[in-house]
């Protein structure tokens, strides 16, 4: 099992450092894509608009430590960096954390943004949110749960996340036959069940809050944000 996890973790990283990245950090650019990838950028950034009103919503103090796990270019760390957050922003893939780099820098915001290449089993400590966007989606099945847990109890606070729901085999047929290459059988996407996301979220000490299903064209995600029992 263990060795499963490693294998894929490896070709997760080569896939977002080459071809995924281009693909990726094309979508998440501002430059002109294909139709079917424009809506794949708007509906992120459709999901993006949503989870940052729902964060916004808590009042954290500017200051107010967050934790973006599997960062990507950094669209989100730097929007919340803007806000006056203190961000941990981190991803497996090295090409990402470094266009995420150079854009915080651009956009004036680079000081309040801890860049860190890592997987997300390398990250520890506690944080006053924790954001996690289509990330989990590439994790393998079996570790969902533990993983899912593991980032809810970071958080002292919400923890907002993206899933790919059970019921939208379809258009995930779709998107992967657009995003991922057709020979790459472990780079399918993973589709879990409300009950699993949600047993997750017990583990870890929080309950479901709010959540949005996002459906733009090609980009379907649920969106949750989980706030803690107590
Ligand atoms: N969260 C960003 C956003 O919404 O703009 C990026 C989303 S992108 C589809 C998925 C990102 O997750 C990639 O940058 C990839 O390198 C990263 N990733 C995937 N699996 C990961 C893992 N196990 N640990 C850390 N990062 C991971």
């Amino acid at each position: 099992e263990i060795v499963d996890v490693e294998l894929h973790k490896e070709e997760l990283q080569s896939y977002f450092n080459g071809i995924g990245f281009q693909r990726w950090s094309a979508i998440y650019g501002q430059k002109e894509v294909s139709s079917i990838r424009k809506t794949v950028r708007d509906g992120h950034a459709q999901m993006m608009a949503q989870a940052e009103s729902w964060l916004m919503s808590h009042n954290l103090p500017k200051g107010a430590t967050i934790l973006d796990a599997g960062c990507g270019t950094g669209l989100f760390s730097i929007a919340i960096a803007k806000r006056g957050f203190n961000v941990t922003a981190i991803d497996i893939a090295a090409q990402m954390v470094e266009q995420a780099k150079v854009d915080a820098k651009r956009e004036g915001v680079a000081d309040r943004i801890n860049f860190n290449v890592g997987d997300l089993e390398s990250i520890s400590g506690s944080f006053d949110a924790v954001v996690c966007f289509d990330v989990l989606i590439h994790y393998p099945a079996k570790g969902f749960k533990q993983m899912c847990s593991k980032m809810a109890k970071m958080s002292k606070g919400p923890f907002i996340f993206t899933y790919a729901p059970y019921n939208s085999m379809l258009a995930f047929k779709m998107w992967i036959g657009e995003f991922f290459p057709k020979n790459d059988r472990r780079m399918n996407l993973q589709m879990m069940k409300d009950d699993t996301v949600n047993e997750s979220l017990r583990m870890g000490g929080k309950k479901l809050n709010q959540q949005a299903k996002i459906h733009h064209g090609f980009y379907h995600a649920a969106l949750i944000e989980a706030i803690p029992t107590r």
